[in-house]
């Protein structure tokens, strides 16, 4: 067990190389990091110390942000963490525990000036009790690092928007911005998707250390580069939207591919890039799966958004039930380009159109 801070440690100590590397085979088994990688760790955290430090706290989430993270591909999750940016604090994946991980957290907090990434839903109510980190509520802890960070960055629905645990309304749980009544906007970036989408994460960090400064975002806080194209718009079953073909019988081999609509498929309302760049190392996404888009990118999700497959209440499509199926993908389609503000009515767009969608007032 460390007796001293380990970032005093190496930032006000005169080390030698065999301290030095002594240091970095610690750091890298409280990662879960293979020996082989102490060499880069030492070269990493030489250069480490000019970058922005980052503190990832988790607060009401099941962790799939994380996991998200870490299945990221190009680059992998250890080539972030020891080149890209200076990860002092992660739940999930530090091995460290109690008063070493709670030191470096303090540590870097009093410094200021890190990144802070937060994953997971606040519950606000009966004082934020519902969750707690040592000691210290979840609300609290957020409001806390909140001051002294550069940049905010909220992963996930739930950090975001609240998510899942907002639907019920029993904790309170709100995202980031909702938690400081629109007063952090100015640094916070938000990256919804449940989980968080690893390259959207990896890319906003590494062009916030590259640019110094917030990519351009939308009304919701989120980066138009990533949110700014309505995923019916590019979605590849978008022709069979247009042609009034619906899925409705899953065991139907002859609606496999057919649009999703009627399968609750939020996808008109959806803006996300999901399509166009695909998950898992752009092998797929949620209705290249067979699965409807439940709009995981939007603040309705969840409870906006429920039931998720049964088709989306509140459209404004009358007698849907007694008219013929190619007359209702006539009726859906205006209806649909009436609701979000396409341009492009009746075009065929299977094979991915490039017209964005309006969801993108830049801050
Ligand atoms: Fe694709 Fe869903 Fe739009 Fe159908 S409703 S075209 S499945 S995004």
């Amino acid at each position: 067990m460390w007796q001293v801070n380990p970032l005093d440690f190496i930032l006000e100590k005169e080390l030698t190389r065999r301290d030095f590397l002594k240091y970095c085979a610690v750091t890298a088994a409280a990662f879960g990091l293979a020996d082989s990688v102490v060499p880069r760790m030492a070269e990493a955290l030489g250069s480490a110390l000019s970058k922005p430090p980052v503190i990832w706290i988790e607060g009401a989430d099941c962790a799939g942000c994380s996991e998200s993270f870490l299945a990221n591909f190009n680059p992998g999750p250890a080539e972030i963490i020891l080149d890209k940016i200076s990860l002092r604090y992660h739940e999930t994946v530090m091995n460290a525990s109690g008063s070493l991980a709670e030191s470096v957290l303090e540590d870097t907090y009093n410094k200021g000036q890190y990144v802070l990434v937060v994953e997971g839903a606040i519950p606000t109510k009966e004082d934020g009790r519902f969750c707690t980190v040592a000691g210290e509520t979840f609300a609290h802890l957020t409001t806390r690092l909140a001051q002294k960070a550069a940049v905010i960055i909220a992963v996930g629905s739930c950090a975001t928007y609240g998510g899942i645990p907002a639907a019920c309304d029993l904790t309170g749980a709100v995202g980031v911005s909702g938690l400081f009544n629109g007063q952090m906007d100015g640094k916070i970036i938000n990256l919804p998707t449940c989980p968080l989408k690893p390259d959207h994460f990896v890319a906003t960090v590494l062009y916030y250390l590259t640019e110094h400064k917030i990519p351009p975002r939308d009304r919701y806080l989120r980066p138009t580069a990533f949110y700014g194209m309505l995923l019916h718009d590019n979605c590849p079953r978008r022709g069979h939207f247009e042609a009034g073909e619906f899925l409705t019988d899953w065991n139907d081999p002859n609606q496999n591919r057919w649009c999703l609509f009627k399968k609750g498929c939020k996808g008109p309302w959806t803006y996300t890039d999901c399509s166009l760049h695909q998950w898992n190392d752009n092998v797929n996404f949620c209705i290249g799966a067979s699965g409807p888009c439940a709009g995981c990118s939007q603040p309705e999700f969840y409870a906006g958004f429920t039931p998720l497959y049964a088709e989306q209440a509140g459209l404004p499509v009358a007698n849907a039930a007694q008219v013929n199926v190619d007359t209702v993908g006539y009726i859906l389609g205006g209806a649909a380009v009436a609701a979000v503000g396409l341009h492009a009515v009746g075009r065929a767009v299977t094979s991915g159109g490039k017209d964005k969608g309006e969801g993108g007032d830049e801050k």
